[in-house]
């Protein structure tokens, strides 16, 4: 493998010498990158644009301390498994830090060669596995054709904002059902039905934007919006802008032909309607029936 090839592992200590050692102990598994100035590291690992796997760090540096330094590479590098490797430290220091998730791993020094690589090697393995663990996550939410969060995911946002609702802090739903699609995915075929979902869905996030919200297909062509802290009234203003800017902007399809979408939107708040899940739901899907009836292309609550 080339050295370009290998995992970066960035090194800071005050110390060249031990930025030497750690130089030649991990040379063949890493492209090791030293630095003795810890404000050098940080503009190294704020200007790299690809994943730092590892970075280990000296504690005492001149007047900077590496808890620090890692706390701020955790907001550059969040995905990097950062390394305290050092003599002398205060356990309490030490305990908050981990607590804080401010490093993962402390490391002693003087190390032995042998113990410290089969450390590193482990560092290794446990964030590949914390990292896949986050890629299951991401899917087991997220909805492939749209990209939005899916059914799942709206259910268990839904439960958490209600469990948080109160007079005060109320919750609304948006229940969004685009107009004839079914005509639309039968005169264009699926892929195109696929992508005009996701223009639906984009349309949808630009009507939000600013607002604290978790817009999710619902299934089909049904999406879900989760508004805390929007009352009855604000929810039907946030519908209705969205509705009317569909009725504004028709799509462009892949063939270059524009096409008018229109949305039906029904509307529900708790507490004011009630404070049940399956309730709300159920009340804003009869909402939606209701714009449906009445001629699509409208907000009913
Ligand atoms: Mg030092």
């Amino acid at each position: 493998m080339k050295v370009a090839d290998l995992p970066l592992l960035v090194c800071v200590d005050d110390e060249s010498e031990v930025l030497d050692s750690l130089h030649r102990l991990f040379r063949h598994e890493f492209r090791v990158m030293p630095f003795t100035d810890p404000k050098k590291a940080l503009k190294f690992i704020s200007d790299y644009k690809k994943e730092i796997p590892i970075i280990i760090s000296d504690f005492k540096m001149g007047p900077i301390n590496g808890l620090d330094f890692l706390n701020t590479v955790k907001l550059k590098a969040p995905t990097s498994y950062r390394i305290i490797l050092s003599g002398q430290i205060e356990i309490q220091h030490l305990s908050d830090s981990i607590n804080d998730q401010i490093i993962h791993k402390f490391f002693m020094k003087p190390w032995d060669n042998e113990i410290l690589k089969i450390q590193i090697k482990e560092v290794l393995q446990t964030r590949e596995l914390m990292l896949e663990k986050e890629r299951y996550k991401h899917l087991s939410i997220t909805d492939p054709v749209t990209l939005l969060t899916n059914h799942r995911f709206f259910q268990e946002s839904l439960s958490k904002e209600l469990a948080l609702c109160n007079e005060s802090s109320p919750v609304s739903l948006l229940m969004i059902d685009v107009d004839h699609f079914k005509k639309y995915n039968d005169t264009h075929g699926h892929p195109a039905g696929d992508k005009l979902l996701q223009n639906i869905a984009a349309r949808i996030k630009d009507g939000l934007m600013n607002i604290p919200c978790t817009v999710s297909r619902y299934g089909g062509e049904e999406f879900g919006v989760v508004l805390p802290f929007a009352n009855k009234e604000e929810a039907l203003r946030l519908a209705e802008n969205i509705r009317a800017s569909f009725e504004a902007i028709p799509f462009i399809g892949e063939d270059g032909k524009n096409s008018t979408i229109t949305i039906s939107c029904g509307v529900a708040t708790a507490p004011t309607d009630t404070m049940d899940k399956a309730e709300l739901i159920n009340i804003a899907d009869k909402a939606l029936y209701k714009a449906k009836a009445e001629g699509r292309n409208r907000v009913c609550a």
